[in-house]
């Protein structure tokens, strides 16, 4: 096991007090040090929101993009050295809503991507409105009469567009979100691992209270997670019997595994063919 203590960045987390991020950072180093991953061999993705500030926060590679657009980024440096570990993280608005076109079609590549979602049911950066997992008739500075909107289900999103790895934890949870965010960096394909992480300053109703109080584990003898109609149905309960764990798991190539450009190597250890860098250069003059 990697001391912990080699993740440790210079920078400290801007998140308030009490922040359910600080919960799955946490999970996070804990989750690469057991699994005993080089800083050298991790890249953290984010775009935009409190959340996405987390690449930041440890000491491995990362690159914080733009709104909505981790995925494109995180696929490109995947298929360009699919040796990394890479690991993108994000917050609800960011991933399910101005970036849910490219959550959609990252899963159904199958790529060998974990991406850890903190979803807090708000955008907390911008100070408080609506998200896309926000419940309706939720209150914010956006919708003062109650949101009319039904939220997105990440999980049960997540089985139709083919990720690999679907499970749900809880940032107050610390010991169990390590084994689902472990257990995602492990397996070899795409895995969303959707995390209920409280903001604590704009959020007054999904709070550490509220998902104590309705969370349940339901990973056990009577739950098979390589059946996909029942994980179709385990996503559908809602508050207040909130289900965490792992939801499903299959074993599929992975799209790196299938391109026909990345079987002849590794990208970025491919000889550039260049053979006097100065006379490329000349053509820029
Ligand atoms: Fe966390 Fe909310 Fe504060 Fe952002 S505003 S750092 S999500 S508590």
């Amino acid at each position: 096991m990697m001391e912990l203590s080699k993740y440790k960045s210079e920078t400290r987390p801007d998140w308030c007090p009490g922040c359910g991020d600080f919960g799955v950072l946490n999970a996070l180093v804990q989750a690469v040090a057991n699994l005993n991953i080089d800083p050298k061999d991790l890249l953290v993705v984010s775009g935009i929101g409190c959340s996405s500030n987390l690449p930041g926060f440890i000491h491995a590679y990362g690159f914080h993009s733009l709104h909505g657009r981790a995925m494109p980024i995180a696929t490109g440096a995947k298929l360009a050295n699919p040796d990394l570990n890479v690991v993108v993280t994000g917050g609800d608005g960011d991933g399910y809503g101005i970036g849910v076109g490219h959550f959609i079609h990252a899963m159904r590549r199958n790529l060998d991507i974990t991406y850890i979602v903190m979803d807090n049911q708000i955008y907390g950066l911008t100070t408080g409105q609506a998200s896309p997992t926000s419940s309706p008739g939720f209150t914010t500075k956006s919708t003062p009469f109650g949101s009319l909107e039904e939220p997105i289900n990440p999980i049960g999103l997540a089985l139709v567009a083919g990720a690999s790895y679907v499970a749900r934890g809880f940032s107050g949870d610390p010991r169990h979100l390590t084994e689902l965010i472990q257990n995602g960096i492990k397996h070899k394909g795409f895995a969303l691992i959707d995390v209920f992480s409280p903001c604590v300053t704009w959020n007054k109703v999904n709070t550490y209270d509220f998902f104590r109080q309705n969370c349940y584990k339901f990973n056990g003898p009577d739950y098979n997670p390589t059946d996909i109609n029942q994980a179709f149905m385990k996503s559908r309960e809602l508050a207040p019997r909130l289900p965490i764990g792992l939801f499903y798991e299959t074993q599929k190539p992975t799209y790196e595994e299938q391109d026909p450009t990345i079987k002849l190597g590794v990208p970025v250890k491919a000889p550039l063919g260049i053979k006097d860098p100065q006379e490329l250069l000349k053509e820029f003059y």
